[in-house]
């Protein structure tokens, strides 16, 4: 059975038809009682759906992948990845289907993709299934994202299956219907390169080139303008999510996109207090992708790309590699201006000041914010009012008050803009002790919360009555938060 999707929309299979050593067909699971729990209504618009379709049996039909449109190719990914350092020749969609690229009515092409829609050939030991409440946590999360302007796939629909998904207890299963500019990583070049096969390898560049870097085709050499262009966006998504306290919690390879959108929302939280240790992932004993850790981390997954690229950069290896080396060290200037250009947004500070007095504004602001636990989220806000002339809201959050008061007086002195600083920093950002509330609930069959908080970290920057629990921190018996992988 095919649905009727609007005329304007197809399906296509460009991965699948360039790519064919990396797309395995694949069809998705049966879901025996599939129930729409979620739909994001304005990105289906957005996508040319039509919004009362999908929510139709043959819309849930496709959002599970049970009914794929004619002439759909659904397809499992293959890509390889470093996970927390080590390689992995072989991970790919264990759990995930990609059903093919729409083109939306601005003419961009965004995969569609199941999470959840049951075993592939790349499952491994998993059970190729996903339950309710990390596929509507993604759902969240990747939304509040997308609302804070930070590059990242995003979240179309949350269909429970009806079938139970076993991990520690027996919970509800559910697939979510992702979009993304594309699903190629790191992961994939990685995989390319290690089969040996150079045209397999080019054929991946030239994809991703024409979808994401399309200037590149026109460099001298397109492989290493291609690396400079997803080293460059992605030192400025690091930045972005730094700016924002977002712990991404699993930086492999696989989890890192050449588009320089943010990925798989796994183990990821945000800040509560501000400290550059902050780990939630549990099994990063380590502290391999600890919050302080991600510029670092990204910087070392680009030197990967750079090696996976390396044959396409030049026929001479040691050429080649002095040339990657040298765009590598791109990442670290581009970190820069993102992060010092957003900390001025965030402190409202003039466009003229010098970017010396910005860095060492912020320099000296980040010592202060950890060695008092301030909430990271909040504190922006509280300085906005500070500089409208209510400093104690502030000021309060700190037990070193001289420290507090000899740092705002050079802030002040610089003539912060209250307004500015309210339009970068969120109000509302999807808190760790309401996500577990709204997902308990959820999970329990209650959507209500859900929608309570979407409603509130889907429009993070405006201050709205009855939000103020959104806004504000865990409560302190809500305790060390932990987070999990392949939930
Ligand atoms: P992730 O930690 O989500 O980046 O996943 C790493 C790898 O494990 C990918 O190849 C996933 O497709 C695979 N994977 C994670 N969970 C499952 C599952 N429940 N069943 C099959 N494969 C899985
Ligand atoms: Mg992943």
């Amino acid at each position: 059975m095919s649905i009727a999707l609007p005329e304007t929309v197809t399906l296509g299979h460009r991965f699948a038809g360039e790519l064919p050593e990396m797309a395995v067909p694949w069809l998705a699971e049966e879901a025996p009682d599939p129930q729409l729990l979620v739909l994001n209504e304005p990105l289906a618009t957005e996508l040319g759906l039509d919004p009362a379709t999908l929510r139709g049996a043959a819309g849930i039909g496709l959002l599970v992948g049970a009914d794929v449109p004619e002439g759909a190719t659904p397809v499992a990914q293959a890509y390889a990845g470093h996970q927390f350092g080590g390689f992995n020749p072989r991970l790919g969609d264990g759990r995930a289907l990609l059903l093919g690229e729409l083109t939306d009515p601005a003419g961009r092409l965004r995969d569609l993709h199941l999470k959840g829609s049951g075993r592939t050939p790349f499952a491994r030991g998993g059970d190729g299934l996903a339950a309710v409440g990390p596929m509507l946590r993604e759902y969240v999360i990747s939304e509040a994202m997308h609302a804070l302007g930070i590059p990242t796939t995003r979240a179309l629909a949350v269909v429970a299956t009806g079938r139970p998904v076993r991990r520690e207890t027996l919970l509800p299963g559910a697939v979510l219907a992702r979009v993304a500019s594309s699903h190629l990583r790191v992961g994939s070049f990685q995989y390319a390169a290690a089969t040996g096969d150079l045209d397999l390898l080019r054929r991946l560049a030239d994809h991703a080139i024409a979808r994401h870097h399309p200037d590149a085709a026109a460099a001298e050499r397109p492989a290493l303008a291609l690396f400079e262009s997803v080293v460059a966006a992605q030192a400025s998504l690091v930045a972005q999510w730094m700016l924002v306290g977002f712990v991404h919690g699993v930086m492999n390879t696989d989890n890192v996109t050449i588009s320089g959108e943010t990925i798989d929302y796994g183990p990821c939280a945000f800040l509560d207090a501000f400290d550059p240790a902050t780990v939630y992932s549990s099994i990063d004993t380590g502290g391999r992708y600890a919050y302080g850790n991600q510029p670092v981390v990204a910087e070392w997954d680009m030197a990967r790309l750079a090696e996976a690229l390396l044959p396409l950069i030049d026929d001479d290896q040691e050429r080649a590699i002095a040339l990657a080396v040298d765009a590598l060290g791109g990442f670290r200037p581009h970190y820069n201006a993102a992060w010092t250009a957003g900390m001025r947004a965030k402190l409202g500070l003039p466009e003229g000041l010098d970017d010396a007095v910005v860095g060492a504004l912020a320099d000296d602001l980040l010592p202060l914010l950890q060695r008092d636990h301030v909430d990271h989220t909040s504190f922006y806000r509280r300085l906005a009012a500070a500089a409208r002339g209510e400093v104690e809201p502030a000021r309060n959050l700190f037990l070193d008050l001289a420290g507090f008061d000899a740092w705002a007086e050079r802030w002040r002195a610089t003539g912060p803009d209250a307004d500015a600083m309210d339009r970068v920093n969120p109000v509302y950002i999807p808190r760790n002790h309401l996500v577990e509330e709204a997902l308990t609930d959820a999970t329990a069959g209650d959507l209500t919360p859900l929608h309570q908080l979407l409603d509130a970290v889907t429009r993070p920057f405006e201050e709205r009555p009855g939000l103020a629990r959104y806004a504000e921190p865990a409560p302190v018996d809500f305790g060390a938060y932990r987070t999990f992988c392949g939930t």
